[in-house]
């Protein structure tokens, strides 16, 4: 049986419902994070925390939580920031030399790869990215944020300098518990494909951008 104390990290004021499996080094061209392995308590979801420095409560520290697109981060796709919003990232958490990104094992904004291909192939007729998922009967966004900001919590981080633009994410490690000192905008620029995208997300989910 699992101590309910080794549930409660230091920073957290509740029993958490993720859990840390493993936590090895990763040398990067970013330099050195190290990556931990997480499983949800209560549904088969995996998570990544990629963390530089040392994590501790009291230090007000740079996170974020992106989100998995694997067109975006690895195939480069220009239909979305996410590679160069990643990337930004990783070099501003490398430049303080302290930071952590909680990267969420969600494709799609949780419809998966194949569902996703089928909401491009419909925006390739004029859609927009919510008009598609709406047609193809999905939810606009699946995704839960709040194991991520739990993970925060694990790492026994409390106060934070939240990286994103997605007010919901930014509501979910509040509600979690964690000190939001300051939100950075992380804008970057966007290539014309990306553009129509970007200003759906700003006018139909909330997205706090200014560039687009
Ligand atoms: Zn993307």
């Amino acid at each position: 049986m699992i101590e309910e104390t080794s549930l409660r990290p230091a920073a957290s004021p509740y029993p958490l419902s993720v859990r840390r499996a493993s936590t090895a080094r990763l040398p990067t061209r970013w330099g050195e994070f190290s990556i931990s392995g997480y499983q949800s308590l209560t549904s088969g979801e995996e998570f990544v925390a990629l963390h530089m420095g040392e994590m501790r409560p009291d230090l007000c520290t740079l996170a974020r939580i992106q989100s998995q697109c694997i067109t975006g981060e690895v195939f480069g796709s220009a239909r979305c920031d996410c590679g160069p919003q990643l990337r930004r990232t990783f070099e501003l958490v490398a430049r303080e030399g302290r930071g952590v990104v909680v990267y969420q094992l969600q494709e799609g904004r949780g419809i998966g790869i194949i569902n996703k291909i089928r909401a491009y192939a419909l925006q390739d007729e004029g859609a927009d990215t919510v008009e598609a998922n709406e047609r193809l009967g999905l939810a606009v966004d699946l995704r839960e944020y709040r194991q991520c900001a739990e993970i925060l919590l694990e790492l026994r981080l409390h106060r934070i300098r939240l990286l994103s633009n997605n007010p919901l994410k930014l509501r979910a490690v509040e509600e979690a518990g964690l000190e939001v000192v300051e939100r950075i905008a992380i804008e970057v620029n966007a290539r014309t494909d990306a553009l129509a995208y970007l200003r759906t997300k700003k006018r139909k989910m909330g997205h706090l951008l200014t560039s687009v």
